[in-house]
């Protein structure tokens, strides 16, 4: 009889689900600790960067956080912002350090072999900053010269794909990057002409080449996932951010049109 009793009390407990169940997906993981914390750049201004007067994480991309932040959770004071490189990004998704990577990350096939992606919330274009003496004036330029990228950037494919002799070489952040092209160890850095911009205004003997060789579509990035909620919340935030003039807005207000 007591077998059977106990028999019976097992059969209740798995078939209503008593057993305590964290939440099964990564949206309510997230409203449920009533935080989020995001990866984002503390080196690529004006998208992500640390405000010298405030010594707080600014940009377009942490305005954007913080807008899908007061979507899920009703606030942005929940916000824990950790530092992202290209290099890091993706693992910072798939350890579970950040709950979304928020850091001009562009949506590629490639990365959605690890990653889930959001639908894209700004569109740049990859070009190459060089001496404005360098008489560089298209990729075709760089044939056999030295190209910089940051590693883990989209600048190493695209390259190899419009200029295969170029040599590439590597540095892990921007400022490595910025710093090896002042002192000759290259002929041009490549990446988005958004974050070379910020570079090009205060280095006034550089410029931009008009050519460019990729879109770039920014996607917030996520941990890949069959459930589809996280996801589907995030694009719901960026359409409604596209439609009531949020985007328009941290465009002008973040100089990028
Ligand atoms: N958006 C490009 C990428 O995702 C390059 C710029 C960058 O994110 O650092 O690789």
């Amino acid at each position: 009889m007591k077998k059977i009793l106990s028999l019976i009390i097992l059969t209740i407990i798995i078939t209503t689900g008593c057993f305590k169940k964290g939440p099964s997906n990564d949206f309510d993981k997230i409203v449920k600790k009533d935080s989020i914390t995001v990866g984002v750049k503390t080196d690529a201004k004006p998208f992500g960067f640390i405000n010298e007067e405030t010594g707080l994480n600014d940009g377009f991309d942490i305005d954007i956080a913080k807008y899908i932040a007061r979507s899920i959770l009703g606030t942005d004071k929940n916000i824990k912002f950790i530092s992202v490189t290209p290099h890091s990004r993706i693992e910072a998704i798939t350890s579970g350090k950040a709950d979304m990577v928020i850091a001009t990350m562009s949506v590629t096939n490639q990365r959605q072999y690890f990653i889930d992606f959001s639908v894209p919330y700004y569109v740049a274009g990859q070009t190459a900053a060089v001496r404005k003496d360098s008489g560089i004036k298209t990729f075709a330029d760089l044939k056999n010269k030295i190209s910089i990228v940051v590693m883990g950037t989209t600048a190493e494919e695209n390259l190899r794909r419009v200029v295969p002799t170029t040599k590439i070489i590597g540095f892990k952040t921007y400022k490595e990057a910025f710093d090896a092209l002042k002192e000759g160890k290259g002929d041009a850095f490549i990446t988005d002409e958004t974050i070379l911009s910020d570079f090009i205004y205060h280095n006034k003997d550089y410029k931009t080449l008009k050519q460019k060789i990729s879109i770039e579509l920014y996607g917030v990035g996520i941990k890949k996932s069959k459930d589809k909620k996280l996801k589907e919340a995030i694009d719901i935030v960026i359409s409604r951010m596209s439609k009531d003039g949020t985007l328009n807005y941290l465009r002008k207000k973040w100089h990028l049109d």
